[in-house]
């Protein structure tokens, strides 16, 4: 396509090793699914709390649908925001313990949203390394001065935190989605404090997993809204729907209504939707049983991989990687996986740093124990495979 060379940059990609592939999915997400003509144990979603396809959901949702139809329609500030919204709006702020909540049609945009219309010229945004593409985008599209510390790293953070003399922001996730550890939030909020800096958290991976009632990382740190006064928690992982929320102070939502771009000049979550979360969000204010499911299952996973001596990386949430670091070992690793019938995710560069290629394990509550066992075995047998290789 006339100057582009766009078959160099895939030529070049390739050769790498770091070509992506789409397969396709013949079922709904779940335990079990069948992907590419074959049917696998389910270790590679996001849908940790088996709700994305939920029965009782799907019925009370066709319910709804005369009342909230298939679209949207319009943008939330034209004729697009549903009472369905609103309400789940309120009840999202009740069960987060915030003010009030705003709701995305995405995670990725509502970090957009967030970095865009808080940090402006002049103001400092210091950043994890290991932060979602979305906010390391969201920051280049704020027109803020951007610095990244290390990893998790306290000292890096508060010796930046020390030098600015700009209005400071500190974003980071809390749970990495890559390696499923957990950002030292209690300390993160002390600095940000301390250097009267305002913190920004996204929660996609905590949502639902982390905290006694799956409340997100501020349940499970015990912080507020005070200390962190941007909380951004995403529905197309546990909550198994599908947007995203910015929560905090009723003024921050107020502002955002007003100036988030990626809010205003976007159409509107399909009610139906909003149906969805509102739904799942009742099972997950019903009681923590998928929560503590979930946590049971880690634990069990966990257990085995010690039994087995499978070096796993410092996670107590639902992301349990592998990391192998060859791009080629790792999907190797992943074809042999399969043919035991599970599933997993194989993570390359540019997603992850290089040579930190990895086996990305994500458990779910739905898993039983033998589907467990079932991976460990064929994670042990594989690896040992990949040694003698
Ligand atoms: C998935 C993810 C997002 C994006 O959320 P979507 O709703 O999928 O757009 C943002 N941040 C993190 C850390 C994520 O893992």
């Amino acid at each position: 396509m006339k100057f582009l060379n766009l078959s160099q940059s895939l030529a070049e990609r390739d050769s790498l090793g770091e070509t992506r592939q789409r397969e396709v999915l013949q079922s709904a997400q779940g335990r079990k699914i069948s992907l590419g003509g074959q049917t696998y144990v389910n270790f590679a979603s996001n849908d940790y709390l088996g709700l994305a396809a939920l029965e009782s959901t799907q019925s009370s949702v066709l319910e709804l649908l005369p009342s909230t139809g298939v679209g949207s329609g319009a943008s939330h500030m034209i004729c697009g925001h549903h009472q369905l919204h609103e309400l789940f709006e309120h009840q999202l702020a009740g069960f987060l313990q915030r003010q009030a909540a705003l709701t995305f049609t995405c995670g990725y945009m509502a970090n957009l949203a967030v970095l865009q219309a808080l940090a402006r010229k002049g103001d400092l945004l210091i950043s994890d390394k290991l932060n979602h593409a979305s906010l390391i985008d969201g920051a280049q599209l704020s027109q803020a001065d951007s610095k990244r510390y290390p990893h998790c790293d306290l000292t890096a953070l508060e010796n930046r935190l020390k030098r600015s003399s700009q209005n400071t922001f500190v974003v980071t996730d809390s749970v990495f989605s890559m390696d499923g550890d957990i950002a030292p939030l209690t300390e993160i909020a002390e600095l940000c404090d301390k250097y009267n800096a305002l913190l920004i958290v996204d929660d996609a991976h905590g949502f639902g997993v982390l905290g006694t009632n799956g409340q997100g990382c501020c349940e499970h740190f015990q912080l507020n809204q005070q200390q962190v006064p941007v909380l951004m928690s995403t529905f197309g992982k546990a909550l198994g729907g599908f947007g995203a929320a910015v929560s905090g102070e009723k003024i921050l939502i107020d502002y955002l209504i007003q100036f988030a771009r990626s809010y205003i000049y976007t159409t509107a979550l399909p009610p139906m939707i909003a149906a969805v979360n509102l739904h799942h969000l009742q099972v997950l204010m019903n009681g923590p049983e998928r929560v503590n499911k979930l946590r049971q299952n880690i634990a069990y996973f966990q257990q085995l991989c010690l039994q087995q001596k499978i070096p796993l990386l410092a996670s107590s949430t639902a992301i349990q990687p592998v990391v192998v670091g060859d791009n080629q070992t790792v999907l190797r690793l992943g074809e042999r996986l399969r043919a035991y019938g599970v599933l997993v995710g194989t993570i390359r560069p540019p997603t992850v740093p290089p040579n930190s290629a990895r086996i990305r394990i994500t458990l779910t509550s739905e898993h039983l124990k033998s589907d467990i066992e079932q991976l460990v075995n064929a994670l042990d047998k594989c690896l040992q495979q990949n040694d003698q290789n």
